[in-house]
């Protein structure tokens, strides 16, 4: 089974080729950067315009090239997989346009992926875990999986904006290009720490009123570095904490880390340490699988379409706020990617 896999939910057109027999997935991808502020939906579309058809021909050749177990009259890939949501309408729809020609032209079935169960079953698939819990600190989502019953439920979430999107709504406070988790965690090397809200209501963390503070703090003069290292101190240790409580809850001794704030190292430290205090193992994917990428969907789309879990052109609508319990789990029993 080999799978070509799209992405492009918000800032990352990429397109990727993954190969069940050899595990090997290669992946194109092409960012946008915005000129000044965060990303805006038309622009971000627009780029995804112009990104998706270049590196999807960059997989695709590199399909053709790599692999010579086909005639020049076979398909290069045996399935199209695309991210069907959460995301940004404007882009999603271009990728799941791209995505259905692409499919039909080939001539291959269709698979419509949900990008946060991606984020989660990319670690899983590369630790080779069974069931575990998984932290996904992205940047439009935070929240906290655990498999029950035939789905991956939401055992915790944010109660307003994603992680990564709060770090970033401070950097730009600042002053500072996006995207900012990167240079909150630089300037974090050279801080001290200052007191900030801290909120954790059961299994649910927020993250406004501490963005509000950071900024209040910025501008009464405390050092930019003591804030970044301030706000990697609580809001990692929110996410920590609720990951554990997750561990304790479903009686889980796996957990995996998802999403483009996981590449933060201070994030994964404190995780592992947790991790180990309870005789828990952990696993961080390596980075190009943590920040969005078209890999995840490739590796969950060859899961879906061996199951035999795809989907006609005429039901393959996008959805925005697509959750990751709407998506009944096909793969697991008889698991053969
Ligand atoms: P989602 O997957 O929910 O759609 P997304 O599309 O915004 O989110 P991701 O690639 O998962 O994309 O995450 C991007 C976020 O990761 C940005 O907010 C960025 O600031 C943050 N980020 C990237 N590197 C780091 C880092 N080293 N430390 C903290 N945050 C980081």
């Amino acid at each position: 089974m080999r799978v070509l896999g799209v992405e492009g939910t918000a800032w990352c057109a990429s397109a990727a080729v993954f190969d069940a027999e050899t595990d090997a997935v290669f992946i194109e991808s092409d960012p946008y950067e915005p000129d000044s502020g965060g990303i805006h939906p038309r622009e971000a579309a627009e780029h995804m315009g112009d990104a998706i058809p270049r590196v999807i021909e960059t997989a695709l050749g590199h399909a053709r090239e790599e692999y010579d177990d086909r005639g020049d009259d076979e398909p290069p890939v045996d399935a199209v997989a695309f991210s069907r949501g959460p995301g940004l309408g404007p882009c999603l729809r271009v990728v799941a346009t791209a995505a259905r020609a692409l499919a039909q032209t080939l001539g291959v079935p269709l698979v419509g992926v949900n990008h946060m169960v991606a984020h989660l079953e990319i670690g899983r698939h590369r630790a080779g875990f069974d069931s575990p819990v998984c932290l996904n600190a992205s940047g439009a989502n935070a929240h906290l999986l655990g498999f029950h019953d035939g789905r991956y439920r939401v055992l915790g979430e944010t109660m307003d904006t994603g992680v990564g999107n709060a770090l970033d709504k401070f950097t730009r406070h600042v002053g500072w290009s996006h995207p900012g988790g990167p240079k909150i965690e630089a300037h974090a090397a050279d801080g001290e720490f200052v007191e900030l809200p801290y909120v954790v209501k059961g299994m649910d963390f927020s993250f406004s009123g501490i963005m509000s503070a950071a900024k209040d703090a910025y501008d009464d003069g405390v050092p930019v570095e003591d804030v970044c290292f301030a706000l990697q101190e609580h809001v990692f240790a929110m996410l920590t904490e609720v990951a554990e409580r997750a561990l304790s809850l479903t009686g889980t001794d796996e957990l995996v880390l998802g999403g483009g704030v996981g590449q933060n190292a201070r994030l994964r430290e404190m995780l592992a340490s947790m991790c180990e205090e309870r005789g828990a193992r952990f696993h961080a994917p390596e980075p190009r699988f943590l920040r969005d990428n078209a890999g995840m969907i490739a590796v969950l789309g060859a899961k879906m379409a061996a199951a035999g879990d795809t989907v006609a052109v005429a039901d393959s609508a996008i959805d925005p706020d697509f959750r990751p319990d709407q998506v009944p789990v096909t793969w697991r029993s008889g698991e053969s990617v």
